[in-house]
């Protein structure tokens, strides 16, 4: 396990000597004591990352000499694939085999944004139709300087290669600051980038405290882009600190996802996709289907359902072999989200089943997966992301009432529709005012796919080609062709 500061290619300790500790969330015990970064060491980190990107040449490489360091990355995570795995379940606490998949899935971003660096080679600019002929023009794309990259704690390793690799591919240089609660993923990718010969000062890993080393990036005058996963008030300052400085920004904030069920739906499949869009990674991931519509006409029979296979959920260490919920990721998250269920029942919901903390676990970041019925709409409980495992579940009349429900929120990220009409299902797809929309499924992801939220969920997409846009520049370059003086 690392531990210290991954700075201009050396592993350091904080100037000022600070740590912070890790803890594991299954057994509440410290399992790592890690530096904790302040503004000196941002700005030392933000240096490094300048003289990479102005002096040493970093996005002067062509995109196939850079792929060449991405593909390196990818290969290194592959080769260390269940080593760094149980890392995450050690830190995050959730079930070995969806860190293993998040890992997997890491490799899997460098090896694209790989191919999209090689691509940029090919197709490096275009030329531009001018009304005058005495001139011609073309757009160029370049890489846009140094980023800094801030990321939550729900798939450490994963929104580190979110960030990471699409910078890198299109030649920017990164300063990236994990979540103080799960570090120690992203120190491991660094130490894969260190191993696959990345020149110094083009990643740069600082762990420590939002408040500190997240403030020093996102308030250093050298950093040219913020990229940032997490909650929406903290989205708001860096939003302000980027207007400020007029740095470029991208934003992946919270959401409350709806899921329309309707009436001609395979009830045992939608309850499959319900539980898993809500219940995989302990609910704790943005685009959650937490607000799930349901037709009237077989809600009663669905909620019947998903109740009695919520129950048989088996919760545990996420490195035994078989769990498929794991302990919330911190203390401070757990009583969050217990405090949801409560205000929740104060509010008049029902708690259909779970709520609590589920029995013979008196160590541990535990809560029962949990099932809210008759959650008044202006609740919290609909209203507000719980970020834990907590799905209200609400009967619906219609297709324009549902379309209703579901957009009657300040969020966007994500919605999903569960119909055998294909007419149906397009029209409501259509109708949903977010960024991700699934049809007849719930959170499956693809890297190549743009990833993003309307409204309050965000600015920007990541993944896909859009991913690799998010760090690059348009030039224009006009050339006076003619012989006549201008
Ligand atoms: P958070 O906003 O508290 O923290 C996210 C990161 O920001 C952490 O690294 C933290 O240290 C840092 N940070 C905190 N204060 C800062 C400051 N003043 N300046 C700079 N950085 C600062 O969020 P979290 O608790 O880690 O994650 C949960 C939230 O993230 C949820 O609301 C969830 O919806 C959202 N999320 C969104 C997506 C998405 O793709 N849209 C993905 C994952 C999580």
């Amino acid at each position: 396990m690392r531990s210290e500061l991954y700075i201009d290619g050396q592993w350091v300790k904080p100037v000022k000597g600070g740590t912070c500790t890790v803890t594991n969330p299954a057994t509440e015990e410290v399992i790592q004591t890690i530096g904790a970064a302040t503004a000196e060491d941002v700005d030392l980190a933000v240096k490094a990352a300048r003289r990479a990107f102005d002096k040493d040449g970093w996005p002067k490489l062509t995109g196939a000499q850079r792929a060449k360091y991405l593909r390196a990355i990818a290969a290194g995570i592959r080769a260390r694939q269940a080593e760094i795995a149980r890392l995450e379940v050690l830190d995050n606490g959730k079930p070995f085999p969806e860190a293993d998949w998040d890992v997997a899935d890491a490799a899997g971003c460098f090896d694209f944004y790989a191919g999209l660096a090689e691509q940029l080679d090919n197709n490096p600019e275009e030329t531009i139709a001018l009304p005058d002929q005495r001139f011609t023009s073309k757009a160029v794309r370049e890489p846009l300087g140094v980023a800094g990259a801030i990321i939550p704690w729900n798939y450490p390793l994963l929104m580190a290669a979110w960030k990471v690799a699409p910078a890198l591919a299109a030649g920017c240089t990164v300063v990236l600051k994990p979540a103080e609660l799960t570090s120690l993923t992203a120190l491991e990718l660094a130490a894969v980038a260190d191993e696959a010969g990345l020149p110094a000062g083009v990643l740069n890993i600082l762990t420590g405290a939002g408040s500190v080393a997240g403030q020093a990036i996102i308030d250093h005058k050298q950093v040219d882009k913020l990229a940032f996963t997490g909650s929406g008030p903290v989205g708001s300052k860096i939003m302000a600190a980027a207007a400020r400085d007029i740095k470029r920004v991208s934003l992946e904030l919270g959401g409350k996802s709806p899921f329309v069920v309707f009436e001609d739906a395979d009830i045992d499949k939608a309850v499959e996709w319900i539980m898993f869009g809500i219940f995989w990674n302990q609910g704790q991931v943005c685009s959650a289907t937490s607000r799930v519509l349901v037709q009237d006409t077989i809600y009663e029979r669905l909620l019947a359902r998903l109740i009695e296979e919520t129950k048989k959920i088996k919760i545990g260490n996420g490195l035994d072999e078989g769990v498929l919920l794991g302990p919330l990721v911190s203390k401070r998250q757990h009583e969050q989200v217990v405090a949801a269920i409560e205000a929740a029942r104060q509010a008049g919901a029902t708690v259909a089943c779970g709520g609590a903390r589920p029995e013979g676990f008196d160590k541990g970041y535990y809560l029962q997966p949990t099932v809210l019925t008759e959650v008044p709409l202006d609740s919290a409980a609909w209203v507000e992301e719980i970020f834990g495992p907590v799905v209200c579940i609400r009967p619906f009349k219609t297709e324009e009432e549902a379309i209703d429900l579901a957009n009657d929120s300040r969020f966007g990220l994500a919605a999903a529709v569960m119909s055998k009409d294909d007419i149906r299902a397009e029209r409501v797809a259509a109708a949903f005012r977010a960024g991700i929309v699934w049809i007849n499924c719930s959170q499956p992801t693809f890297t190549e796919a743009p990833w993003g939220g309307y409204k309050e969920s965000g600015i920007g997409r990541e993944l896909g080609r859009w991913g690799l846009d998010n760090y690059l520049e348009t030039k224009q370059i006009t050339r006076f062709v003619s012989e006549d003086p201008w």
